[in-house]
């Protein structure tokens, strides 16, 4: 995609461009380049920038500033090459548009597999957050052109159904809320008039964005574990600790494609949401390196000992969402022998109660669920690390596929998720940080 077909919008020499053409692989960059799709093993080995990436011997600050990112794909370099993975696939990627974001961007699904369990997956519901669509367009191009035994076993045992950059206003902007204020939230829901704005409604500067002129919602607070909710006046203006709404365009859509996926499978085995997080979290145990990524399964409290939750008890498994990570986990793992900053994986926190988000709204419906936190947000890292980063959640969503396919997840001990160690803390210097300052930066990445 844009990693392998900008050279060639952006006009590369004429010679290179027609190589491209004639060639007209995907697989365009040279082995090991960022250029690499994330499916190629050649960004397995260990490169001589990776010191770079990992020392926390160096400044590290989660100050927003003005980065590139031309190198991740926009929004509409991701409608072409969603059509060009339908076309190459043969039939085996079905592109559709579910839906359409508050400024009218289109919102598409790409599935591929026709196997038993249904596995979605979602990315970049905060625009600044842009690893994750480039991991899924890998992904789906590999899973739907590969004649590997590998890619039939998912083909026949899964349906995977990707929503990639589900919040295209927000990326766009490249900013992590929405495009859309109040008075349209309440132009569509009359019953709303006279009720105070969501909490998640964002009217401040945040992350280096003013969203004073141009306000949005973080749409992962607009979720609901009631999947027909309808927004009610005595619900707002809500809380963190509280469910969502679905008055965002964006949250509804992925809705609409999670409760299809249930009406036709029985229920969603699996939900993805792939974010990042701050660019200077330190590994627990050697704060001398930075954290790759972060990954969990736990976003809400057990519903079995919350009032008003006893309903999704039956349902909800968090054993099922710690298998699914220890997948994630140990082909991370894995990579590591080869290039070891992929090993630097830990847990995020545990202690949150986050019902209004996808993924705890989803994992109450019964689907195990899991979190993928990438190091750096576009403010902080630009798109510096943009190849190793995509291949990270590659290699993770890769390990988890595979277990889920040949079921061998069921085999995974729980109790190994548990011994995942912690993040360690953030040493960013945000100027002169507050501790309501660290408070704040961990409540503005998930
Ligand atoms: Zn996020």
């Amino acid at each position: 995609m844009s990693r392998n077909s900008r050279p060639l919008l952006a006009g590369v020499a004429g010679a290179a461009a027609l190589t491209l053409l004639v060639t007209g692989s995907p697989a365009l960059g040279a082995p090991g380049s960022p250029d690499a799709p994330a499916y190629s093993t050649s960004l397995d080995r260990a490169q001589p920038q990776d010191d770079a990436f990992v020392s926390a011997a160096q400044q590290c600050s989660e100050a927003p500033r003005d980065l590139p990112i031309h190198q991740f794909t926009d929004h509409r370099e991701l409608g072409i090459e969603l059509d060009r993975i339908e076309r190459v696939s043969d039939g085996r990627v079905d592109v559709e548009q579910v839906g359409r974001s508050n400024r009218g961007r289109e919102i598409w699904s790409a599935r591929v597999g026709t196997g038993p369990k249904a596995v979605l997956l979602t990315s970049e519901i905060h625009g600044n957050e842009k690893t994750g669509t480039d991991a899924i367009l890998d992904l789906l191009h590999w899973a739907g052109t590969s004649e590997s035994p590998k890619a039939k076993r998912w083909r026949e045992n899964l349906t995977i159904v990707a929503i990639p950059k589900m919040n295209p206003d927000g990326a766009e902007l490249d900013r992590r809320g929405n495009d859309m204020s109040w008075q349209e939230v309440v132009a569509r829901y009359p019953q709303l008039r006279g009720s105070e704005p969501a909490w998640n409604y964002y009217t401040r500067s945040l992350q280096g964005d003013d969203y004073s002129q141009r306000p949005g919602f973080d749409t992962n607070r607009d979720y609901n574990p009631d999947l027909s909710y309808v927004p009610k006046a005595e619900d707002f203006p809500g809380s963190s600790a509280e469910t969502g709404w679905y008055i965002t365009p964006e949250s509804k859509v992925v809705r609409d494609v999670y409760r299809g996926l249930s009406m036709e499978f029985g229920e969603v085995d699996t939900y993805v949401d792939l974010h990042h997080q701050g660019a200077c979290y330190v590994m627990p145990d050697d704060p001398d390196e930075f954290v790759t990524l972060s990954i969990s399964g736990k976003f809400v409290d057990d519903p079995a000992g919350t009032p008003g939750y006893e309903k999704y008890a039956d349902d909800y498994d968090l054993d099922y969402s710690k298998r699914l990570n220890v997948a994630v986990y140990n082909a991370l793992q894995g990579a590591a022998n080869n290039r070891p900053l992929f090993g630097n994986v830990t847990l995020y926190p545990q202690d949150i109660n986050l019902p209004g988000t996808g993924l705890g709204s989803f994992a109450l419906n019964g689907s195990g669920t899991v979190l993928f936190e990438v190091r750096g947000q576009t403010q902080t890292l630009g798109q510096k690390y943009r190849a190793v980063l995509t291949r990270s959640v590659y290699i993770g969503l890769d390990g988890m596929l595979s277990a889920v396919a040949s079921g061998r997840v069921n085999q995974l001990d729980p109790a190994a998720y548990d011994a995942i160690p912690p993040r360690g803390p953030n040493i960013g210097s945000a100027d002169a940080r507050s501790r309501s300052d660290e408070q704040r930066i961990q409540v503005l990445e998930n």
